[in-house]
């Protein structure tokens, strides 16, 4: 029977989402379903792995019936999920020994700053591209292994299993079949060499984690082997974690490309080729995701307050009543009359990387009012995403001509306006905003054979922000906004005891 369709599966931190495309890439329909968020302590965030996979499973039934969809005739399953986030399982019966432990959860930051206090840092930096940190897999794993009893042994006789929610995913999906990842997962886990393209023994032995648990890494455009909907099986040819898929979903595919992700917070990510880029500026180095199995690294930087602010000028200091409404706001005041927002709630990242600023508002007058402090917030997200693109510029020595956007918050004119004029490049904001999908589509779709490289398009631009703002005019809103960082800076610090 002739194939109509890929379905790409997106299992973010909040939903499960199924998606639905043509031969021309286009989205014909999409299911969604929002799953049960766990905070056991401050600071811990945990999902229900079997959660996990009804809400995702659901969501792709929902979307075969609803569209009447003959399974046949669908070509191929591309997979992008939340990355980082550390599921363990036995192998015999598939039940988890533990919930998920999320990407947010900082539990185990105790044991990164004995990695770093133990002079570690460099050789996991060196190997992994990464800083050690609570948010990658690693240390996640160590946690269930030293906290439910009996799992190390069970692991080191390989009755216990580790994956990332990709890997979670298509072990249930095919009834224990497929037992793997890819390489984009797997160089967010803290325990893979990007270079070597294989798991680290060091790293392993050092933290104690049984390498028979450890899936097998293949290509982002590989076939995985089949999941099996309805009783009729379907392959699984591409897998990538959130941001890669997303950056190939906007075609960054040539090096010196770059996206940013406005969304909870902003994940910007440039290209850079065959060559690991090492930053010097707190970015971290990781796989990107590509359909012919050729190597390709990608630069990494992370805010971690970006479009949450909107939703705290929303929740909390009820200033607006819709996301959406902050730009209304912005746009009644010529600027913010001087305020800067700082919105370190959870302290910065990079390139700062100070777990002790907090959230901070400077050069308040008596005029100032609620549109102001709104631009201001909104002002916040452009400052610290142009700070990750003069990072991954120094990192890589490489021109930025322009900057592709995705995400909630990049629907904000004025946020996106106003990040061209600060960074003086322009911004492209693409017709298909769900570039995430899209890029686990694209994957699946060239891998088997459904899309040809030649026929996709760069992704239609639905409109291009130019800068507009004098030179000295930036300069100084951006020695304004360093000035109001180093008042936010480590602020806890001094409150800690
Ligand atoms: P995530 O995938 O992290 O859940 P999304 O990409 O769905 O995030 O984006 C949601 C975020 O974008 C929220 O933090 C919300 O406050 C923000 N957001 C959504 N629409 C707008 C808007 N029009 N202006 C500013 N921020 C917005």
């Amino acid at each position: 029977m002739e194939k109509e369709y890929i379905i790409a599966l997106d299992q973010g931190t909040t939903s499960s989402r199924a998606i639905l495309y043509n031969r021309e890439g286009q989205s014909l329909a999409s299911v969604s379903r929002e799953y049960t968020q766990y905070y056991p302590k401050e600071g811990w965030v945990e999902h229900d792995p079997n959660e996990i996979v009804s809400s995702q499973y659901g969501v792709l039934i929902d979307l075969i019936f609803q569209h009447n969809i003959d399974l046949k005739t669908v070509a191929a399953i591309g997979i992008t999920n939340q990355r980082e986030t550390t599921i363990l399982w036995e192998k015999e019966t598939g039940t988890p020994i533990y919930n998920a432990i999320v990407w947010q959860c900082r539990r185990t930051a105790d044991v990164c700053e004995w990695l770093k206090n133990e002079g570690y840092g460099e050789m996991i930096a060196k190997k992994t591209g990464l800083l050690p940190d609570a948010y990658f897999s690693a240390t996640k794993i160590k946690w269930i292994l030293d906290h439910v009893e009996g799992a190390r042994e069970r692991a080191k006789k390989g009755e216990i299993l580790f994956g990332t929610v990709d890997t979670f995913l298509m072990w249930k999906l095919s009834g224990g079949k497929i037992f793997a990842t890819d390489r984009t997962n797997a160089s967010r886990t803290m325990l893979y060499h990007i270079e070597n393209l294989c798991w680290d023994d060091e790293i392993l032995a050092l933290l104690d984690i049984p390498k028979a648990m450890l899936p097998e890494v293949k290509p982002s455009g590989s076939y995985f082997g089949d999941i099996v909907i309805d009783g009729v099986p379907v392959p699984v040819t591409g897998v990538a974690g959130d941001q890669q898929a997303a950056l190939f979903g906007q075609r960054c595919i040539h090096p010196g490309d770059v996206k940013n992700t406005y969304g909870t917070g902003c994940f910007m990510l440039m290209n850079t080729g065959s060559t690991p880029c090492y930053s010097k500026n707190g970015m971290v180095t990781t796989l990107a995701a590509t359909a012919d199995g050729s190597v390709c690294y990608a630069v990494e930087g992370s805010v971690f307050t970006g479009g949450s602010v909107v939703q705290w000028l929303r929740d909390e200091m009820h200033l607006i009543e819709a996301a959406e409404d902050s730009e209304y706001f912005a746009k009644k005041v010529e600027d913010t009359a001087g305020v800067f927002l700082v919105p370190a709630f959870t302290g910065l990242g990079a390139p700062y990387w100070d777990m002790f600023a907090r959230g901070t508002m400077v050069g308040i007058t008596r005029g100032a009012n609620r549109s102001h402090i709104i631009r201001a917030a909104l002002e916040s997200i452009a400052y610290q995403s142009k700070e990750l693109l003069d990072a991954i510029i120094a990192d890589t020595g490489i021109e930025v001509k322009s900057l592709r956007v995705d995400g909630g918050a990049c629907a904000n004119a004025f946020l996106m306006q106003f990040q061209s004029d600060i960074c003086g490049i322009p911004v492209l904001r693409p017709e298909n905003r769900e570039t995430t999908a899209l890029g686990a589509a694209y994957l699946a779709g060239l891998t088997c054979g459904f899309f040809k490289e030649k026929d996709l398009s760069e992704g239609k631009i639905e409109k291009v922000f130019f800068p507009s703002m004098s030179q000295s005019k930036k300069e100084a809103l951006l020695l304004g906004w360093r000035r109001a960082v180093e008042r936010a800076a480590g602020w806890a610090e001094d409150t800690e005891d």
